[in-house]
């Protein structure tokens, strides 16, 4: 499959998992988590019309966010092919985890920040904001794996953290995120995913957050479908769109 195919063929998984989970394929958002990928397979993905993109280290944000656009407007300019392309339609997420000395430079370039997961960081991103005429949007990542080496709040802590932050005017959260320990059983990625849409649920309810609290971001290219049938609505997906070209090509050489 090339690109294109492999792009089609998740939207068309999204799609098949929506429907066995009596949800609506719209509900889902798609972030393509593009580290394993070129530059080259970003431009070819906005050209087919995608517009979420997501990095996982602030310095590979900061340098594609910037190569994209430029490429942009100067596709713009130049009036070539193609409809236009608005440069501020594409839409940077970090979804790695954010260390505390890069949160000016990844607040600049990206629109959504996944892995908030300590009021101390919040904070840096609330000062950093401060100077931004529009909140930074953060979703709090929060380990409901219980592996002691994956980042994110403990499930008890996450309720107060949400509180905290609706206290500080230039970030917004807009919800939670989660990993699911690394396992094709479906009955393992299960429990981190329904513990996390529970507390999602549970938060939303109390009114926590505020109506902006509206996305559950869980669900990468091997435990998309779990996720989906626990509730997420937007899920981050990498390897299976961006899968090594070059190793593909030699296989088939073999
Ligand atoms: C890399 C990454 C992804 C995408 O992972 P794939 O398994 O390649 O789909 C999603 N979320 C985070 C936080 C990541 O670091």
């Amino acid at each position: 499959m090339d690109l294109q195919e492999r792009y089609e063929s998740v939207k068309q998984q999204i799609v098949e998992a929506t429907r066995s989970a009596g949800r609506r394929p719209d509900e889902i958002h798609l972030v393509l988590v593009s580290k394993y990928g070129t530059l080259e397979q970003i431009r070819e993905l906005i050209e087919l019309g995608h517009r979420h993109f997501g990095e996982s280290r602030t310095q590979q944000l900061e340098q594609r966010s910037a190569q994209i656009r430029e490429w942009l407007v100067r596709r713009q300019e130049s009036g070539g092919a193609g409809p236009e392309i608005d440069p501020d339609s594409i839409r940077w997420h970090m979804v790695g985890h954010l260390q505390r000395n890069k949160v000016k430079k990844t607040v600049a370039v990206s629109r959504l920040i996944h892995g908030v997961d300590s009021l101390r960081l919040a904070e840096e991103i609330q000062a950093v904001a401060a100077r931004n005429d529009r909140p930074a949007e953060v979703l709090l990542q929060v380990n409901t794996s219980g592996e002691r080496q994956k980042h994110g709040i403990t499930p008890p802590a996450v309720r107060h953290l949400v509180d905290q932050i609706d206290t500080m005017v230039n970030v917004s959260v807009r919800g939670l995120m989660c990993m699911a320990e690394h396992s094709d059983e479906t009955s393992v990625q299960r429990l981190a995913f329904e513990r996390c849409s529970e507390l999602f649920s549970e938060i939303q309810k109390l009114g926590g957050g505020g109506e902006d609290f509206d996305i559950l971001s869980m669900g990468m290219s091997n435990d998309f479908r779990t996720a989906i049938a626990c509730g997420s609505n937007c899920i981050r997906i990498g390897s299976l769109v961006f899968q090594d070209e070059g190793r593909e090509s030699e296989s088939q050489d073999d």
